[in-house]
């Protein structure tokens, strides 16, 4: 008889925000006057969500695994980085049962985006679009986020294995 085995995992990520950088969000290019400053694509959805599924595992997280000194990582796409993650899941022979994901940007809205990039999500992790649950609010004009200083996310991930 086989049996499940379940573990969680959360994420977290923070970006500065400044004119003329490219804003890129669950894989897509969103227009903006401001966007993300980072060594990679800055994609803060991406990153919690990495943290996420290696903090199920315990594995240690994103910064240890694509260090931002890495110049292999230079304007690296967060799908890659998702990809490479996601690897280190199934190698070990588990899967994702959902995630839950919340993005804090003050500006743009995303709602426009989000269907695009629960798809790439769900595409990387290999489970339906109907398991990655995306939600979003601003920063009410209040703190770095209401000031459009910066973005932030939060990720969830649940995973199993059978025996
Ligand atoms: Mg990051």
């Amino acid at each position: 008889m086989s049996s499940m085995d379940f573990r969680v995992g959360q994420g977290y990520d923070v970006h500065r925000l400044a004119e003329g950088e490219s804003l890129v969000l669950g894989g897509v290019t969103i227009p903006s006057p401001r966007g993300t400053v980072a060594h990679s694509d800055g994609d803060v959805l991406l990153h919690a969500l990495c943290d996420a599924l290696l903090g199920a595992l315990a594995l240690g997280d994103i910064g240890e695994h694509f260090p931002d000194t890495d110049e292999r990582f230079r304007g690296a796409s967060s799908l890659e980085l998702l990809r490479a993650t996601m690897d280190l899941i199934t190698e070990r022979g588990w899967q994702v049962v959902n995630i839950d994901a919340t993005l804090i940007l003050q500006s743009p809205k995303i709602l426009p985006y989000k269907e695009s990039m629960r798809e790439n999500i769900a595409g990387v992790l290999g489970t339906g679009k109907d398991r990655v649950s995306l939600k979003a609010t601003t920063g009410e004009r209040i703190g770095f986020v209401g000031r459009e200083e910066g973005t932030e996310a939060m990720a969830t991930v649940l995973l199993t294995k059978e025996h």
